[in-house]
């Protein structure tokens, strides 16, 4: 397994020309610098399920209790579950990837803050993007954020330490999961989650004090549950180079 840290990424954020409008969006100041350590898998959705580029812009429209994905110019056209059973094709391929990346504010992507629309066009509310909903009800665990809080340091270091960490999981797995490289992990985190959040720390640590010979399954499926749970919600602002 390579040793730089692959992230899935709304492709227009790479520089990809795969927005309706023709366009990219991608930001030299959050990106430059990154291609050393980071491997990218970029993905378009909106491309991926045939709608061409450049194309009628899409929308989020609430109908009833659910929200659907519909055409901006024709609300005729619905894309929901297009998008639904592509982000279903893509799990097997971002199960591998340490974190993701989302554009903000779009319909496909956006991580919040997306519009929402009334039946008439008029805006009525914010939500998530149909993608970006898919794919972080699938995976879970997975680090995610949107170029909007790159911008920010803390923010930005906080992701990049939550993708460190679960680029390392996925080694210790790629190399044969065990009791002892599973007590090698925990202990690898020591101080960071201790100094965190002391009682999340002493939590793990039960979970591996009750490891045997016959639980390693379980017990590693509930640790790195709760290790990506507890690092999701705790920890920002120190170089994720340091976990590498
Ligand atoms: S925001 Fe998502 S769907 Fe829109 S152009 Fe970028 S990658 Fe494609």
């Amino acid at each position: 397994m390579s040793n730089r840290v692959k992230l899935g990424i709304s492709s227009c954020l790479l520089g990809w020309a795969v927005r309706y409008d023709g366009e990219h969006k991608y930001d030299g100041r959050i990106f430059a610098s990154w291609s050393d350590d980071f491997e990218f898998v970029a993905v378009c959705p909106e491309v991926a399920i045939g709608l061409g580029v450049p194309r009628s812009p899409i929308q989020l429209v609430q109908l009833g209790e659910s929200v659907r994905v519909r055409g901006v110019e024709d609300s005729h056209v619905d894309v929901t579950e297009r998008l639904h059973a592509y982000g279903r094709s893509l799990v097997a391929e971002l199960g591998e990837v340490s974190g993701y990346i989302f554009k903000a504010r779009s319909p496909s992507c956006g991580l919040s803050d997306v519009a929402i629309h009334d039946e008439r066009g008029s805006v009525m509310g914010e939500g998530r993007g149909v993608f970006a909903e898919h794919l972080c009800k699938v995976l879970p665990l997975l680090p995610v954020v949107d170029e909007g809080a790159l911008e920010d340091e803390a923010q930005r270091e906080n992701f990049l330490r939550r993708a460190g960490i679960y680029h390392h999981w996925h080694r210790v797995v790629a190399e044969g999961l065990s009791a002892t490289r599973l007590r090698q992990f925990h202990d690898s985190y020591q101080t960071l989650l201790a100094e965190s959040d002391e009682t999340e720390w002493r939590r793990l640590s039960g979970l591996i004090d009750e490891l045997t010979a016959d639980n390693l399954k379980a017990i590693s499926s509930r640790y790195i549950e709760e290790l990506m749970g507890a690092v999701n919600d705790t920890i920002a602002g120190t170089s994720p180079h340091e976990l590498l």
